[in-house]
């Protein structure tokens, strides 16, 4: 039997801290979460590892230290509504849920959606909406949003989820070709976008109307 706890401890000190991760909320929220509950089973062990791991479907659940840095980059105080793009396992999702007060996630793959919807289920969030969808759409019903982070590949920026960001938003997202991405944060000013680099990334593809056409 792993102590996961321990683990878990030795993820936060060695992996975000040290490279620098400062965000209180962020930690707290990456000391509470327990990240091999979304994991599949088999490798359920390799949880704490400094690495992004396979969740099936073709997919990943990201590196805890990207995790930290993107949720770190969307400036969160508590009180927003966040929008995700890419449930994926859940574990953004749900590290999302223990800082801001309303988190909707959507993905695009039904039986994503439904294993980390029962996950979070389970570990009882009762901030948080999935639905499985085309994210490049947005989730227009529910617009506008304090943050918006996008945990797929994009060509670009999809246009709609500019839109609904709200005055004031940022928006977090890996954007480049399949090989090689920059994570960008944008903050909107009125019309203006102002966008800044955070680092190089390797993410899956976003695939949709205004993401990539196929897997
Ligand atoms: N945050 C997730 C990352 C999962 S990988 C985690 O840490 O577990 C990215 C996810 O984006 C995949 O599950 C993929 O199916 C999903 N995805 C790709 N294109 C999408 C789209 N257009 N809309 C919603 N989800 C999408």
């Amino acid at each position: 039997m792993n102590d996961y706890l321990a683990l878990r401890e030795k993820m936060i000190e060695e992996q975000l801290v040290e490279r620098g991760i400062t965000d209180v909320k962020v930690l707290f929220a990456m000391r509470k979460v327990p990240r091999h509950l979304f994991v599949p089973k088999s490798i359920e062990y390799k949880a704490y590892t400094d690495s992004a791991l396979p969740i099936g479907e073709g997919q990943t659940i990201s590196q805890p230290y990207i995790v930290a840095l993107m949720t770190q980059s969307l400036l969160l105080q508590g009180e927003e509504k966040v929008l995700e793009i890419g449930t994926g396992s859940g574990y953004q999702t749900a590290i999302l849920a223990e800082i801001a007060s309303e988190v909707y996630s959507i993905e695009r793959i039904g039986a994503l959606t439904t294993r980390a919807r029962k996950i979070l289920d389970e570990l009882g969030y009762t901030n948080i909406s999935t639905r499985t969808f085309d994210g490049t759409y947005g989730w227009k019903d529910k617009a506008p949003f304090d943050a918006i982070i996008i945990t797929a590949a994009a060509p670009s920026v999809p246009e709609n989820l500019l839109k609904q960001l709200k005055d004031g938003g940022r928006l977090v997202a890996p954007i480049g070709t399949e090989s090689s991405q920059d994570l960008v944060r944008i903050i909107k000013r009125g019309d203006e976008l102002i966008e800044e680099k955070i680092c190089s990334c390797l993410f899956v593809k976003l695939i949709g109307k205004y993401g990539w056409s196929n897997g």
